[in-house]
């Protein structure tokens, strides 16, 4: 489905969860004081047939994300429903790689594509700073059972303040070219006072050719991260919500973040 700005609106990633089992200092998830209540959270039948009436418009890319999607419980049966649905080219997640090494060979049997892992530095101790108490040894490991499984290709998404040529990100980019990982670059975000980029190696972040939704745990669709405009699935039924999204897709972010991060994206 078009927008109004003849963008093909071809891609929905789905927060399956706004939970989170790491605490990484710039991010707005794993804040327990918004925790959505468990009984908002989307069912996987909301969740499939949400899924199922998105591909029927158009999409045909779909990325599970959280908080972190592994911390959702039967997330490999969820990622099993989805990768039924005909008409997904590109079924892929973004994890932080902590739960990999469990459920890698899970995942590809289920029918996911490939990952984007969350790797900033691979210095353990910076490791453990940035994410609050995460052990990059389990990353690590999580990484090398993926590729074993074949989860390909697999992307690192680095977050850097300023440039990729930060001491952190270039070594987490010779890791990335001995492993054959392709990497990705985030720049920080201040989702407050609505400072965003694209994304350096990636699609993400710009206006003019996105072609985004993003489905939050509570079945909030939101056409725009910088944007007042969100659609509950829930308040105005699927079809509506879906096609409400899309036609109010604006043309570029106007105002600082939405709730979106806080509800975990
Ligand atoms: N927990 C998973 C993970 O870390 O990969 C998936 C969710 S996380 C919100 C998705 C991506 O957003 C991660 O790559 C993370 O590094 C990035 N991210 C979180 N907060 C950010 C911020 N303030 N600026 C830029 N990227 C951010
Ligand atoms: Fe958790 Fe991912 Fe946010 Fe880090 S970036 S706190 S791993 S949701």
């Amino acid at each position: 489905m078009l927008d109004r700005f003849n963008r093909k609106i071809s891609y929905l990633r789905i927060s399956v969860t706004d939970r989170c089992n790491l605490r990484c200092n710039y991010c707005m998830c794993g804040n327990e004081f918004n925790f959505i209540k468990s009984d908002k959270i989307l069912s996987f039948e909301e969740i499939y047939e949400l899924t199922a009436k998105a591909v029927e418009y158009g999409i045909d890319k779909v990325r599970i994300t959280g908080g972190e999607p592994l911390v959702r419980k039967n997330i490999v049966h969820l990622i099993k429903l989805l990768a039924s649905i005909k008409g997904i080219k590109d079924f892929s997640m973004t994890t932080n790689g902590i739960m990999l090494f469990e459920f890698a060979e899970k995942l590809k049997e289920a029918g996911l594509h490939r990952i984007n892992v969350s790797l900033d530095t691979i210095d353990p101790d910076k490791y453990r700073e940035i994410t609050r108490g995460g052990e990059l040894k389990k990353v690590l490991e999580g990484l090398e059972a993926a590729k074993k499984a074949g989860l390909s290709p697999i992307k690192i998404n680095c977050v850097i303040r300023e440039s990729p040529d930060e001491i952190d990100a270039k070594k987490v980019a010779v890791f990335c070219h001995e492993k054959g990982f392709n990497i990705r670059y985030i720049r920080q975000m201040n989702i407050k006072e609505g400072k965003f980029w694209p994304v350096i190696g990636g699609e993400g972040g710009k206006c003019s050719s996105c072609s985004r939704l993003r489905l939050s745990s509570d079945g909030k669709i939101y056409p725009c991260l910088f944007s007042d405009k969100v659609f509950s699935i829930r308040e105005l039924g699927i079809e509506k919500a879906l096609k409400e999204a899309i036609r109010s897709k604006p043309k570029e972010g106007d105002r600082a973040g939405n709730e979106f991060y806080t509800l975990g994206g």
